[in-house]
């Protein structure tokens, strides 16, 4: 067979065969074998350039305090034994307060640190934190394309997040939510974790090599290590989707000088969507056909989206829904991310779907609160805000909820009923992101009596969309300081 599930047939060419788009080649000069014997140069560049993990494995120890349990749903519980205890933290809490909220956030990375920071800040010793984490080791996708130039970079990008805390009795559980009710958090390996505030920060699914691969960092690095090698012997790429990753990587490309040809297929008529004005959309199209990159515009590719097309890497055919055929030797699928958002569908109920059926988002209020919830958030890539989502906007949105949360955690301590203050207001960065949320908020039943579309406009604080940037190594390694450093070093909280 010469094709596997991901390829189109090979096209039957008869005689001069116009639907062949001019990068198509025949299949025999095809590398389906990850050589070693690419251009010379660039073999030292990788050599020995994935060291091992530094995620340090810290032992756990009971801290033998009076907590209230995770495990179960009492308040007064002191079952709890989950809480690391290490000589790493700075701060080591002397109790884990039985009046302590409990704050539980699904995913650990951009957005789950930010939010843990905040917290930490402005709550002390007054919540406990728990993050669940499905993975050893996060990947700060924000670089992977870099690193797939520069794989010297990766060590940079993937961390392990054990270490962030700054109060002893905060910690991290490693496990996959698998579903959630308005009281407690399933995991894959059967645990049922209780909460008073629970902030879903799972993120989204991108394509290879934006993804983590298995659980931890070794397989990660070998992943970016092999694009990076690929990049440098291969001939030809098709990149799937003109937003701003697909941009990203194909000006990413033509500076290395890497490949002879690449093809970047998008849907609409021009590159990037109505998000960015027309005048950017022309100069970043200009630049791309000046720097020889084939645009097929107006026509979509025949993949699956959300399967990590084009992994693991191999000489491929693919179709358009034109009609035109192209052959590469990589494929990278950069049609948009799919929402983390599986466990979050436990609380669809016939009056309201908290998740867009479409890319998996979750559908939040101005609040940030999943739409008919009052106690759990979706913070940063997983929710369906529109707009471009970035690390700013992540942050944003975090410090909102924090907010949210240091109110609820003084009425908490003061043995209040915490939910009845008013949550804070997200501050809208963008009309796309108004109309989602203010969709949202009509389907939302249970605030449909009170909501207040002044306010909403209130919130509204129109700001120009991000350019898209080919980063330095520096601006990586810098961003790796503010985020990357907070894992490792309390100090800079
Ligand atoms: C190629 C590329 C380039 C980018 N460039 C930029 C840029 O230049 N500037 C910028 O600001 N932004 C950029 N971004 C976007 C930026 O990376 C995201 O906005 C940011 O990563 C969002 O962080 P997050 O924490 O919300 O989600 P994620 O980073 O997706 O993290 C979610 C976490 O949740 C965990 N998780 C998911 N499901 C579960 C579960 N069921 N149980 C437990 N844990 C779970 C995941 O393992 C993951 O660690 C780029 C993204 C890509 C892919």
């Amino acid at each position: 067979m010469k094709y596997d599930d991901q390829c189109a047939p090979p096209p039957k060419i008869t005689g001069k065969d116009t639907t062949l788009s001019s990068s198509a080649r025949t299949i025999s000069s095809v590398r389906t074998t990850n050589t070693e014997s690419g251009k010379k140069s660039h073999k030292s560049r990788f050599v020995n350039i994935f060291g091992k993990s530094k995620s340090s494995k810290r032992d756990k120890h009971e801290d033998g305090l009076s907590a209230r349990s995770l495990y179960s749903p009492g308040k007064s519980e002191s079952a709890y034994s989950g809480s690391v205890f290490s000589e790493n933290v700075s701060i080591v809490s002397s109790v884990t307060a039985s009046n302590a909220l409990r704050v539980l956030i699904v995913g650990g990375s951009v957005s789950g640190i930010y939010l843990t920071k905040y917290l930490e800040r402005k709550c002390g010793s007054g919540v406990k934190i728990t993050i669940l984490e499905q993975n050893e080791n996060i990947l700060l996708k924000f670089g992977a394309f870099a690193a797939a130039m520069d794989p010297t970079l990766a060590p940079h990008l993937i961390i392990g997040n054990k270490n962030m805390f700054k109060y002893s009795h905060n910690e991290v559980i490693k496990s996959t939510a698998t579903s959630i009710t308005p009281e407690y958090v399933e995991t894959q390996d059967g645990k049922t974790i209780y909460y008073d505030v629970l902030v879903i920060a799972s993120g989204s699914r991108y394509s290879s090599p934006c993804e983590i691969v298995g659980k931890g960092s070794v397989e990660t690095k070998e992943n970016l290590k092999t694009y990076f090698k690929y990049l440098q012997t291969s001939k030809s790429l098709v990149i799937i989707g003109g937003g701003a990753s697909g941009i990203e990587l194909a000006l990413r490309v033509v500076k290395e000088n890497l490949l002879n040809k690449i093809t970047l297929i998008h849907d609409e008529s021009m590159i990037l969507n109505e998000e960015y004005p027309e005048s950017y959309r022309n100069k970043i199209q200009k630049k791309l056909e000046n720097e020889g990159i084939e645009l097929i515009l107006n026509d979509k590719a025949k993949i699956e989206s959300g399967k990590n097309y084009g992994y693991p890497i191999k000489g491929r055919w693919l179709e358009t829904e034109s009609g035109k055929m192209v052959f590469s030797d990589m494929q990278v699928d950069c049609t948009g991310p799919v929402g983390n958002s599986e466990f979050v569908k436990s609380l669809n109920n016939d009056l309201m779907k908290v998740v867009d059926e479409e890319r998996g988002f979750i559908r939040v209020n101005r609040y940030l609160q999943i739409i008919g919830q009052t106690k759990i958030f979706a913070i940063g890539d997983c929710n369906n805000i529109c707009g471009i989502k970035t690390i700013d906007r992540a942050k944003s949105q975090a410090e909102t909820v924090s907010e949210t949360i240091h109110n609820w955690q003084v009425q908490f301590a003061e043995g209040k009923s915490y939910l009845e203050e008013n949550p804070q207001v997200w501050t809208i960065d963008s009309n796309e992101a108004y109309m989602s949320i203010k969709n949202n908020e009509l389907d939302e039943v249970r605030k449909a009596s009170s909501t207040n579309h002044r306010l909403l406009n209130e919130a509204i604080s129109k700001k120009a969309p991000p350019e898209i940037t080919t980063r330095k190594a520096d601006n990586i390694k810098q961003i790796y300081k503010v985020i990357g450093v907070e894992f490792k070093n309390r100090s800079a909280f």
